[in-house]
């Protein structure tokens, strides 16, 4: 048998914007590996065994699949969203540049649905111009780069995409986030969020940076805060396609 690594987007939750191409990755695999919830949206089935693992062990569980996919195994990574955005593919090569031994396996990257996308789509266009994302979890960088780079992001009139803006560890620095938005900001900009996308939970929440507060943001939300020309049409959110 001729193993091989693959490391796949789940996308945001629901089953029909998993694509084609992750699906059949998943139905040729002896092995997937994730982080818990994620390993739990694959249906088990005979010949397929799953690995669950908790969140904080990325490189352990690269290393493992690395191992696995040497000994002759199909194994798939799983991430939800897209495994290039702040996910496992990036895992992955780190450890193969550790272990330069696996750098002849076949390892392919396959795209998902990312969040940012997904709430983007359900809300309207508000990233219809230029935009960026920001993690805004300090687990892999320090606090004063996530406010630099809100700031930086606000002063360059970019519409913005927060990812894992606030967790029980630390609940106060979504509220410093605000403040820098506040900055730099008019109170009238509009901000969307964006909780449980495509699943049966799912919660859309619009409303202006005066009245955002930080309890509006869990771990299952993304915000999406529109540039200085982002605005309402009826129902919808957009951005234009142009910059004044
Ligand atoms: N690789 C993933 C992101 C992982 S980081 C992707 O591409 O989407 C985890 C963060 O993603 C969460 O804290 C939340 O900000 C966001 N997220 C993931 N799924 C989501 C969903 N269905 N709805 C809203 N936000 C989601």
């Amino acid at each position: 048998m001729t193993g091989w690594l693959v490391v796949a987007g789940l996308g945001p939750g629901a089953d029909e914007l998993v694509t084609p191409q992750v699906a059949a990755a998943l139905a040729q695999a002896t092995d997937v590996v994730g982080y818990i919830p994620y390993v739990a949206r694959v249906a088990p089935r005979a010949g397929l065994t799953l690995h669950p693992s908790d969140n904080r062990v990325e490189i352990d569980r690269a290393q493992h699949a690395l191992q696995m996919a040497s000994e002759g195994r199909r194994v798939v990574v799983v991430s939800s969203g897209d495994p290039g955005v702040f996910a496992m593919a990036s895992a992955i090569f780190e450890a193969l540049e550790a272990r330069p031994e696996f750098l002849s396996l076949d390892i392919r990257i396959l795209p998902g649905i990312t969040a940012m996308l997904a709430a983007a789509a359900s809300a309207g266009a508000p990233l219809g111009h230029d935009f960026c994302a920001i993690n805004l979890s300090d687990n892999l960088k320090p606090f004063a780069t996530v406010e630099k780079r809100v700031a930086l992001a606000a002063q360059g009139d970019f519409a913005m995409a927060f990812y894992n803006p606030r967790s029980a560890s630390r609940p106060h620095q979504f509220a410093r986030v605000l403040e820098v938005l506040r900055e730099h900001c008019e109170p009238s900009r509009l901000i969307i969020f964006a909780r449980a996308v495509s699943t049966p939970d799912e919660a859309l929440n619009t409303v202006t940076l005066a009245e955002a507060t930080p309890e509006m943001a869990d771990m299952r939300t993304v915000v999406l805060v529109g540039n200085s020309q982002t605005r309402r049409i009826g129902p919808h959110i957009y951005t234009p396609r142009s910059a004044l």
